[in-house]
């Protein structure tokens, strides 16, 4: 993805002409969504907006930036707009909307700012504010507070709507074609169809001597989706003296709800979730999926206002590890098992910029023997995976998806290898469309697969020694 030049909007905030970009957007669009109070608690990031210096280092980590070349939809031109609507300048109205919710919320531009500006908190107050603006959504509603926040709720969807895929429908609708009468909407949405079947997470038993207790977060989309890459992480773990402790009582860790903008479900969960993991009492929480420790490094600043939970939020906050974090701090031996293959290592946003852990993933995946590690250009722009971004936000993501995907191809590798559940997702359909079946798999199944392979051939050649010398 090249930069485009600077457009008009781009030049006039340079030049401190900001004035321009607001009364381009009055008027756009005559229809205010709500009350401007409404963007009462934007206010309280008023002294972070004010952090940004308007130098633009940020503009070429942007991928809508890059995409686009205009000002509006970058993170400068996303910071002023959030600071005008906190000053009640302009009205939350749909053509000012539009470019906050076209904002990935990837936080490379967090990442590249020398000013400290926490562009993905502001981001998130005002995805929030917005929410509370516009018409309440029922269905929305239902699926993240009756299903997502639920996991027996979950489970029970998740067993009804696999069957779509156990009886073959989705074979049947692509292999016939009618997958494309479907209207668009529909279509985008089966294509991100989670892939429902695998199994669920089957706890290891313990290491004889445990060095450690964590717990694992098993999440809402993971458990019921990826459950087999949870039991591989854990396998991993439990080999390197970790001890699983069982938490019964944890439940969706609230990301997606303050993605959504609905911060009081996602303090309701997080509340939940600190309760049920200090239960546990453990040495740390691993999280092996890049959005959700992402999300959950924030309990602190998110029920920053409850004085009950304040500290006990930034307690567990401090406490939540990334996997590849996790087993990168552990004392491992050189090699991390034997697995003859090329790959190529995705960065998840929310690992990469939101996290920091870059070089982590990368060392263990070195470690592998026989394992290729081969770079593809550009690994730590975003995929177009954020939430529901592809079916709001279809073009953008289209774009994103095509270029990861291209960059992908071009390394050659036998897989492709991430950290985050919705950037599987994002990549397994884009290869998909591009008629690759290139596996796609998380980076504790190579470990996983790496560790068991490495221990049946040290098994086999021991049993090969033993026989040769009996016989
Ligand atoms: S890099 Fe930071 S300070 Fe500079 S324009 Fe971007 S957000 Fe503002
Ligand atoms: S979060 Fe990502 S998409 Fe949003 S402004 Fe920052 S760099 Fe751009």
């Amino acid at each position: 993805m090249s930069a485009r030049p600077l457009g008009a909007q781009t030049e006039a905030v340079r030049q401190g002409r900001t004035g321009e970009v607001e009364h381009a957007l009055r008027a756009q669009g005559p229809l205010p969504l709500g009350p401007k109070e409404g963007f009462a608690r934007l206010r309280v990031g008023l002294d972070a907006l004010q952090q940004c210096i308007r130098c633009g280092m940020c503009l070429q980590a942007c991928p809508t930036y890059l995409l686009t070349g205009l000002e509006t939809e970058s993170p400068r031109g996303r910071i002023h707009l959030m600071d005008a609507l906190a000053k009640g300048r302009i009205e939350p109205t749909p053509s000012v909307s539009v470019h906050l919710d076209r904002c990935l919320g990837c936080r490379a531009c967090e990442a590249a700012c020398p000013s400290g500006v926490p562009y993905g908190r502001l981001i998130e107050l005002a995805h929030g504010e917005l929410t509370a603006c516009a018409p309440r959504s029922r269905l929305r509603d239902i699926l993240l507070r009756g299903v997502v926040a639920r996991p027996r709720v979950l489970d029970l969807v998740a067993r009804i709507t696999s069957l779509y895929e156990r009886l073959g429908i989705r074979r049947l609708l692509h292999a016939t074609g009618l997958v494309r009468a479907l209207p668009s909407r529909l279509r985008r949405l089966e294509a991100m169809y989670p892939p429902l079947t695998r199994p669920r997470y089957r706890a290891p038993a313990p290491p004889p001597a445990p060095h450690a207790r964590v717990a694992l977060l098993l999440g809402c989309v993971m458990r019921v989706a990826y459950g087999d890459v949870h039991t591989a992480a854990a396998r991993v773990l439990v080999r390197f003296g970790y001890e699983i402790v069982d938490v019964p009582d944890q439940a969706c860790c609230g990301a997606l709800h303050a993605h959504a903008g609905d911060r009081d479900a996602a303090r309701g969960l997080a509340r939940r979730g600190i309760a049920a993991f200090e239960r546990a009492n453990v040495d740390a929480i691993v999280v092996d999926a890049a959005g959700c420790g992402a999300h959950m490094r924030g309990w602190g600043e998110l029920l920053a206002d409850d004085p009950a939970w304040r500290e006990r939020a930034a307690a567990m906050a401090a406490n939540v590890r990334d996997v590849s974090e996790q087993l990168a701090a552990t004392d491992l031996p050189a090699t991390l098992g034997r697995l003859r293959m090329r790959v190529t290592y995705q960065d998840a946003c929310h690992l990469a910029h939101a996290q920091g852990i870059r070089t982590q993933p990368r060392s263990l995946l070195r470690r592998v023997e026989g394992l290729d590690l081969v770079e593809m250009p550009q690994a730590d722009v975003c995929c177009g995976s954020a939430g529901t971004y592809n079916v709001t936000q279809p073009a953008y993501a289209d774009a994103l998806q095509a270029s990861k995907v291209a960059a992908i191809l071009s390394t050659k590798a036998d897989a492709v290898v991430s950290a985050n559940p919705g950037c599987m997702l994002q990549i397994a359909s884009g290869l998909k469309a591009r008629g690759s079946d290139l596996p796609v798999l998380h980076i504790v199944e190579v470990l996983d697969r790496a560790l068991a392979k490495y221990a049946s051939e040290e098994r086999g050649e021991t049993l090969g020694g033993r026989s040769r010398s009996a016989s």
